[in-house]
């Protein structure tokens, strides 16, 4: 039986899993909170606690950010760039020698499938091992600027980087923030979401044991209100990586500008997909339930937006009613297709936008009520569910669900497509299914959205850079791009 499998049995025997990290990261080791207070943390799948961690304050995050700084100016920016790298790609290997335990732990605080979160800690691992090669091919450049001159440029670290880390995605955002800010030789302070502490701790931790320095990564746990607000307003730090709400993101992007603090917003999503007459039928229907209901549809960049091209209509939407009904629902560690939504809050904040668009007298092809883990009769559960030819101005096609909910629209032809697509506050991501490339590209350079995926949602890995216009946010994450966010240029002109 795998590892990760016989973990899994513990924690659902028991309901909880031995040696959870307790208290926060700070300065090479785990300390209890200063006010000595802890919160608990659910069990998305049972609906029960399974584990306390410290809930933190100002007076934490103080201690988290001088030991940050402390060790960015003593330590970290002057180690040289192919040891930050061989740090790096130890903790790679140490993610991947320890993935079967931080899959279990991810699964049973997030709720979602163990084969999903043993994917997400895959992509951390690579997320480490992409930037741990990239540490020393940060090169600057060289400005022509004229005979007894020289012009030349390098990339210095920016300093401390607060790290705001959301529920849905908690070992994979921490890597793709924590790995390039460590890259270009900044060190962190990472603040995970309080529904979802642990793995981000287990991460600081692992990068103590592959050698990164006391004090560069340090891990504050807590609400967003008592820990996350000081961390991007403490004058100690140097550039916010904020993933979450639109309505958080601007509270951070203006508790950010108080101190010019530079700021990099991965906010919400209402990504369509596209699916025209000529595409490969197969690949759609498995792309557009993947787009939906991964993660319950908890993603930012899900493709909760159906817009398909009136001939093929009737059918697809008729076969995804049939999958979505199909899909197996259950407590994340028994693996099912789908798992819970993440917390009793979320499950309402889903349930209400389907309550309302039933009131509007909205038809909902499937799905639409809440439901329970089949072994046990708990849990967060909300069905898989699809709301048929939504007007354009429906609330439920203009704001993010952040659940397993996929609204449809129907598009005339491809041009009538982009416009229904490009019909939206947020703009991160877009799908186009076609077998026609010319049509496929010439959609993707009108496409309002951070990338397009082609015949394949969610194509693609850390090489990418992933990031939103409009309400999703700016900046960019993921690939070389990423690694720059952590990077000031430093211009020298010189006469000789
Ligand atoms: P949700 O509403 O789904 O919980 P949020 O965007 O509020 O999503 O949360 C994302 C992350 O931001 C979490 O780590 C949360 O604790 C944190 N957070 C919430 N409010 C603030 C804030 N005012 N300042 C900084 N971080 C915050």
């Amino acid at each position: 039986m795998p590892a990760s499998q016989q973990l899994a049995e513990v924690a659902l025997r028991t309901g909880t899993l031995p040696d959870l990290p307790q208290g926060h990261f700070i300065d090479g080791g785990f300390r209890p909170a200063a006010a000595g207070r802890h919160m608990e943390s659910f069990d998305p799948g049972s609906a029960a606690p399974f584990a306390d961690f410290a809930c933190g304050d100002a007076d934490d995050v103080a201690a988290a950010v001088e030991s940050a700084r402390r060790a960015f100016e003593n330590v970290w920016r002057d180690v040289p760039a192919a040891e930050r790298g061989r740090v790096l790609q130890r903790a790679a290997g140490l993610i991947r020698e320890e993935a079967a335990r931080l899959a279990v732990v991810e699964c049973l605080d997030s709720g979602k499938p163990l084969a999903e979160a043993e994917g997400d800690v895959r992509g951390a691992a690579r997320a480490f091992e992409y930037y741990a090669g990239a540490c020393d091919k940060l090169q600057g450049d060289t400005f022509p600027i004229g005979p007894g001159y020289l012009g030349y440029s390098h990339h210095e670290p920016v300093g401390v980087a607060a790290q705001i880390i959301p529920w849905n995605y908690p070992i994979s955002t921490a890597a793709r923030g924590i790995a390039p800010a460590l890259a270009a030789g900044c060190a962190v302070v990472a603040k995970p979401a309080e529904q979802t502490p642990f793995t981000a701790l287990l991460l600081a931790e692992i990068l103590k044991r592959a050698g990164l320095p006391d004090g560069v990564c340090n891990v504050v746990t807590g609400t967003g209100a008592e820990a996350g607000a000081p961390l991007v307003a403490h004058p100690g730090i140097d550039h916010v990586t904020f993933t979450g709400s639109v309505a958080t993101g601007i509270d951070v992007m203006k508790a950010a500008a108080d101190n010019v603090t530079r700021v990099v917003l991965e906010l919400g999503g209402k990504s369509p997909v596209i699916v025209l007459a000529d595409c490969e039928r197969e690949r759609a229907l498995d792309g557009v339930m993947g787009a939906i209901f991964e993660n319950a549809g908890q993603i930012c960049s899900a493709g909760s937006r159906l817009i398909v091209e009136r001939s093929l209509h009737d059918g697809f939407v008729a076969e995804l009613c049939r999958r979505a009904e199909a899909l197996t629902l259950g407590h994340g560690l028994r693996n099912p297709q789908m798992g819970p939504v993440n917390s009793a809050a979320q499950l309402g904040r889903v349930a209400g936008f389907i309550e309302r668009a039933r009131g509007r007298g909205v038809a909902i092809a499937t799905g639409g009520g809440e439901t329970a883990d089949p072994e046990s009769g708990r849990g967060w559960f909300y069905q898989p569910t699809i709301v048929a030819d939504c007007a354009a101005g429906d609330e439920l096609v203009c704001e993010e669900v952040f659940g397993p909910v996929l609204t449809v629209q129907i598009a005339e032809d491809a041009e009538h497509a982009l416009a229904l697509a490009n019909d939206s506050q947020y703009a991160l991501v877009a799908g186009v299914y076609t077998r026609d490339f010319a049509t496929a590209h010439r959609l993707a350079q009108r496409l309002d959205a951070g990338q397009v995926y082609i015949n394949e949602y969610f194509a693609g890995g850390i090489e990418v850079p992933f990031g939103g216009n409009k309400k999703s946010g700016f900046g960019r994450e993921k690939g070389l791009e990423g690694l720059l966010g952590y990077c000031r240029t430093k211009s020298v002109a010189a006469r000789l």
